[in-house]
């Protein structure tokens, strides 16, 4: 493996999971050029996002919603000039929690984050009453619509903050919640994850999963099974009444992407090309970053350094040692690590190249910067970072 990307320098050592830290370089991408034709199509229609990671941003003191933001200075994905401007009349605003523990203190911190986050969610539209709308039905995204308005609806991204106690939903619907999942990135109290790595412990749904998803087609919530296990989508199809969402998946069969895999486009510089090769025979199918990868990126952005969360490593070299990395730290107790993508230094791209690049001294200062932050955080920033689902 001789063609060792200069984007691994310095990295290795550190550093792999399902969630890295990426720092990025400081171009932003221009946006794609839209042909008028397509423009007026795509006004025609009435759009939404089904997953709006957005209300992350809304208590962040001079965050506003009504302000124009840049992706690259603070990964906010959406704020109403940037809907304006790429034609999104709406959407579903997420209330997510990212998985803990499943004991009577985990489900309580969970309860109280996302009340806060739905209750954010509700001071956003209270205070931009020109710009959005609470919307509960189809007929209201029109309506609203119509007014000028973009609509909001909720939606609950990972179910763990219910709890034991599914009168909960009552209580988060009552405030607008119109579509929730049961699970995330790990198995919990209501359903098995589609990615979790220590494999299923359900079958699909829990015993109280079951009575989750009842309760919530009781209610009108549609269920939305991204995240969830192949299980719980098929017993979600077989047990809703009514029809049920991916809000955020893609076809497996258009892009596969389990960890345990060595896949790579071009072959090195000794000839090895492994296609669809397992790194580890028998490994788990993926392994997690054990940094507090929320909290470097954080600290790299407080340093005038574009970085932001990746959620995956590439399919071959990166992948592979960000895997391996992770087996040491399974296999080392105390031993922490996570995988960190470095662009390249401005000497190594030909002149006037649009490749992205950041100084060498900049790299080492990230560097430097996101091992002190390691150190120091023994647990994660609770918020989300996901940038690409
Ligand atoms: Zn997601």
């Amino acid at each position: 493996m001789r063609r060792l990307l200069t984007a691994l320098l310095a990295s290795t050592a550190l550093l792999g999971g399902a969630a890295d830290a990426q720092i990025k370089a400081k171009k932003p991408e221009a946006p794609p050029a839209v042909s008028k034709a397509d423009k007026a199509a795509h006004d025609k229609y009435l759009t939404l996002d089904t997953h709006l990671d957005t209300p992350t941003h809304f208590a962040r003191p001079g965050w506003n919603i009504t302000d124009r933001h840049e992706v690259e200075h603070d990964f906010s994905q959406v704020d109403l000039p940037r809907m304006n401007e790429g034609g999104l009349d709406g959407g579903f605003f997420v209330i997510y929690t990212g998985q803990g523990d499943l004991t009577a203190a985990g489900y309580e911190y969970a309860r109280n984050y996302a009340l806060r986050r739905a209750i954010e969610i509700r001071e956003m539209l209270a205070g931009t009453k020109t710009g959005f709308e609470l919307a509960l039905t189809s007929d209201d995204a029109r309506r609203i619509n119509k007014a000028g308005k973009k609509f909001a609806f909720v939606s609950m991204e990972n179910s763990w903050p219910l709890g034991e106690d599914l009168t909960l939903l009552t209580t988060f619907h009552r405030e607008g919640l119109r579509m929730a999942g049961p699970v995330h990135f790990r198995n919990n109290q209501l359903a098995d994850s589609s990615t979790d790595p220590k494999g299923k412990i359900w079958n699909g749904y829990s015993p109280l999963g079951l009575r989750w998803l009842a309760e919530a087609n009781r209610l009108g919530i549609v269920i939305d099974v991204s995240h969830a296990s192949d299980d719980v989508v098929d017993q979600s199809v077989a047990l809703s009444k009514v029809p049920i969402i991916a809000s955020h998946s893609g076809p497996k069969a258009v892009y596969d992407h389990p960890r345990n895999l060595d896949d790579a486009r071009i072959a090195d510089n000794d000839g090895d090309q492994p296609i669809d090769a397992a790194i580890e025979e028998g490994g788990p199918a993926a392994r997690f970053s054990t940094l507090p990868v929320k909290a470097i990126v954080a600290a790299l952005i407080e340093a005038g350094l574009p970085a932001s969360v990746s959620l995956t490593a590439g399919s071959f070299v990166c992948n592979h040692v960000a895997y391996l990395v992770g087996g040491a730290v399974e296999r080392n107790p105390g031993l922490r690590g996570g995988f960190i993508h470095v662009p390249a230094t401005p000497d190594l791209v030909p002149p006037g190249s649009s490749v992205p690049t950041m100084t060498l001294d900049e790299l080492e200062r990230g560097i430097r910067l996101a091992i002190m932050t390691a150190v120091r955080t023994t647990t994660d920033a609770r918020v989300p970072g996901g940038s690409i689902h």
